[in-house]
């Protein structure tokens, strides 16, 4: 095209560079499409990791920003704000039994650095034991919660009195947990290291241990939350109520905001003025949030997830047991993974260059997270592009 921009040059250019970035410039988007500057359309099977669970640009969400927009944009904390109101009373009515109120953030780090203070402040405690492999973000306190060694060594020392037990095994949680745990904090599905699943009863076994410690169990269903599992909430399928539940990335259909929800008595034992932050409870992402709620409640969007996930899940076990090269495909609701035994780079692309687009979950699992408003047409679609790019690279190492 004639005198076009070429975008990736210009933020080349003058952004950090900290992005690995696909080679892929996206200007517009709707329900589980994605473009390009030349028109070009993409099914999008990582929907920002997520965030776009009830797809790009949904008209009642993209409604309510624009009727927002033209009436209040900014409102700090320290006012009453009716947008602010409506999204904190309709959050209660989605969250577990208890969970009725909620500190509002702009991200998902965020909601969980307002987490980790909750309960270090309700217990007076100080010991936050975590997960191997989870991930719960990258901010210093979040980044102390985080395993991978990649995100954390670069920046040690990190916050004092943390320390990782491995994920699934409650006997390991329980030789560790003291009466000096403030929190435990657990993914219900491991997000970032390639969608692991605990077994079944883990999640109970955990919530019995820090009731007999008086540890706050803080669920981060930033990833999980929302209907993504084929549930509203992933602990849901445990019977499982935490103490304290982080939710972002999907909450605002697009538009920055997280949560961190915990029954009154918890939020309330912070001080007046000891969390606060700018931009949080903004009438714009209120709102955002406040109609993609709606949204996921009207549309039933737990059991949509929970019916298309079934079908997509069973094309990618398909795929797995048609290629040596593939080990496992896995997964629940709308939040699967297929597993190769060798590094997925050159599957992603390939599967890119033919329309789709699939995310990491550490080197050698393509991690789904569709919209889960994406259409019949487009799982087979996808599955299909994914099937011949796993069979090129099959080809390249079995011949
Ligand atoms: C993405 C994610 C985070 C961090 O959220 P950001 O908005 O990227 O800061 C934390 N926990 C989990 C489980 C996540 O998936």
């Amino acid at each position: 095209m004639m005198g076009a921009k070429n975008y990736a040059e210009m933020e080349e250019a003058h952004g950090s560079g900290v992005f690995e970035k696909y080679p892929l410039t996206i200007v517009k988007g709707s329900r589980a499409s994605v473009w390009d500057a030349e028109g070009k359309e993409f099914i999008d099977c990582m929907a920002g990791y997520g965030v776009a669970i009830t797809g790009h640009c949904n008209p009642q969400v993209v409604r309510a920003v624009r009727d927002q927009a033209q009436r209040l944009m900014t409102c700090h904390g320290s006012f009453y704000n009716d947008a602010r109101s409506e999204l904190l009373e309709r959050l209660a009515s989605v969250c577990p039994r208890g969970l009725d109120s909620a500190i509002l953030t702009n991200s998902g780090t965020e909601s969980v650095e307002a987490a980790i203070k909750l309960a270090r402040r309700h217990t007076g405690r100080k010991r936050v034991i975590s997960m191997k492999g989870g991930f719960h973000g990258k901010t210093f306190g979040a980044l102390s919660a985080t395993w991978n060694k990649k995100y954390r060594e670069p920046f040690e020392p990190l916050l004092s009195h943390f320390e990782f037990v491995e994920y699934g095994n409650a006997s390991a949680l329980e030789a560790v947990i003291g009466e000096d745990t403030a929190a435990v904090i657990a993914e219900p599905i491991q997000g970032d290291t390639g969608v692991i699943i605990p077994p079944p009863e883990y999640l109970k076994v955990v919530r019995e241990l820090c009731d007999k410690k008086g540890a706050l169990l803080i669920l981060d269903e930033i990833q999980t939350g929302l209907g993504r599992t084929g549930r509203m909430w992933a602990s849901e399928h445990s019977g499982v109520i935490p103490d304290i539940m982080t939710v972002s990335k999907g909450l605002g259909g697009g538009v920055p905001i997280g949560a961190a929800v915990a029954p009154h008595e918890i939020t309330r034992s912070l001080r007046k003025g000891e969390h606060t932050s700018t931009f949080a409870g903004n009438p714009l992402a209120c709102a955002a949030a406040s109609a993609n709620l709606n949204f996921i409640v009207k549309n039933g969007l737990p059991d949509m997830a929970e019916s298309k996930g079934r079908k997509m899940k069973s094309l990618l076990t398909g795929i797995a047991s048609r290629h040596k090269i593939a080990r496992e495909a896995r997964g629940i609701g709308l939040m699967l993974a297929l597993e190769l035994r060798v590094d997925v780079h050159r599957v992603l692309l390939d599967s890119l260059s033919r329309g789709v687009i699939f995310a990491y979950s550490g080197r050698e699992v393509v991690r789904l997270l569709p919209p889960i408003v994406i259409t019949e047409a487009q799982m087979p679609k996808s599955a299909e592009v994914l099937d011949e790019a796993v069979g090129l690279e099959g080809s390249r190492h079995y011949g």
